[in-house]
């Protein structure tokens, strides 16, 4: 039997219960839970259940298979968002990509599959938009983006998840 650490994603043999792959993971995942409300969300999102086919893929085939098969219907796409993990962790909230800078509307397709453009590698929520633009809600699951792109930046990254729907229609 196989678990996925709770922090860092790995999957790995759990002895009882552990939630955490190390001790490394398990305290710095008790430090990270004592953070804002943005932290809060972080921590309430839980990985994705990995069928035994799609655990056993390496981390970067991974990507596009989670992305499609987690999909509810009529999703028009996604959007990935994360902690910057460079910064203090007081100051921690999330950033989303794409940003509405970096491609508009601000939600990468699912068809044709947008891989994710992110500013580092490591564990994004990934949430899930209708077609007018509306979040669906208990989608979302957090997962590992194994690859980034260095000229996105952490700091474009958008601070607000939802997409003001009226501008979907176009
Ligand atoms: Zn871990």
């Amino acid at each position: 039997m196989t678990a996925q650490c709770l922090r860092c994603m790995r999957v790995f043999e759990p002895k009882q219960n552990q939630k955490w792959c190390s001790a490394e993971c398990r305290s710095k995942s008790s430090y990270e839970r004592q953070e804002s409300s943005s932290r809060l969300f972080w921590e309430s999102i839980a990985p994705a259940s990995l069928g035994p086919e799609i655990a056993a893929l390496d981390e970067r085939q991974r990507v596009p298979l989670l992305l499609a098969s987690q999909a509810p219907p009529n999703t028009r796409g996604y959007r990935v968002g994360a902690p910057n993990r460079f910064t203090p962790e007081a100051k921690q909230y999330l950033r989303w990509f794409p940003s509405a800078e970096q491609q508009w509307p601000a939600l990468f397709t699912l068809d044709p599959l947008q891989l994710p453009r992110v500013p580092a590698a490591g564990v994004y929520i990934v949430a899930y938009f209708s077609p007018d633009g509306h979040i669906h809600q208990g989608a979302s699951f957090k997962m590992l983006i194994p690859f980034f792109e260095s000229r996105v930046k952490w700091s474009r990254g958008d601070r607000k998840l939802l997409l003001e729907p009226h501008v979907m229609a176009q």
